[in-house]
């Protein structure tokens, strides 16, 4: 056999093996290939803060309607106020999260994970306050009451395992609506945290 086609076929098989294998760039502290775009809606973590907490958010805009820029556009503080009835009432809010994960799986990236994105609002995990200081924010593209998509929860699977590997000192994983209940209802019902938990990565916990 030529052995340039045994070396295509090993490369054609690693390729295949290694295609769900996320990691995050330690340079940059993002998810390597996955779109970067900076939002100005963050700041520094307090001095030698440890990530511990992932918290697990659901967004869509106009609410119930999936695919647009203004999920983006209020990311990057560019939100039309005019474009929508409801966009009257939240351009003006400053927030962000480090990812945004579609329906259809793409994946986006606002914040560098080292830095603390502004998603929890005020929240306590435990005895501690204002989580954002703590925590990774990751924004599922949907509603309290739609199911969520396989594809995403596969991507945040393989996201968890990336972090987990990256930032040992994370180690919960909850709603935004377990850290601040009576204010926040996301990521709902919808969400199957069963599901999660067949794919969560080892030393990562739920409850
Ligand atoms: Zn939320």
């Amino acid at each position: 056999m030529d052995w340039g086609v045994i070396v295509a076929a090993v490369c054609r098989a690693m390729e295949g093996a290694c295609r769900h294998v996320m990691i995050v760039d330690p340079k940059t502290e993002t998810l390597s290939g996955v779109r970067f775009i900076y939002s100005p809606h963050c700041d520094d973590r307090p001095p030698d803060m440890a990530i511990t907490l992932v918290v697990i958010h659901n967004i869509s805009l106009p609410p119930g309607e999936f695919g647009g820029p203004a999920i983006e556009q209020l990311f990057l503080g560019q939100l039309d106020p005019t474009a929508h009835p409801y966009f009257e009432t939240i351009a003006a809010l400053k927030v962000s999260a480090h990812l945004l994960i579609r329906r259809d799986g793409g994946m986006v990236q606002y914040v560098p994970f080292t830095r603390r994105a502004w998603h929890a609002g005020e929240s306590h995990f435990g005895d501690r306050t204002r989580c954002n200081d703590f925590s990774i924010g990751i924004e599922l593209e949907g509603t309290d009451t739609a199911s969520y998509t396989t594809v995403q929860y596969e991507q945040l699977a393989n996201v968890l395992v990336a972090l987990k590997q990256r930032y040992p000192s994370l180690r919960d994983v909850r709603g935004h609506c377990a850290i601040a209940p009576g204010r926040k209802t996301d990521p709902g019902p919808a969400f199957d945290w069963g599901r999660l938990a067949n794919h969560l990565p080892s030393g990562l916990s739920l409850a």
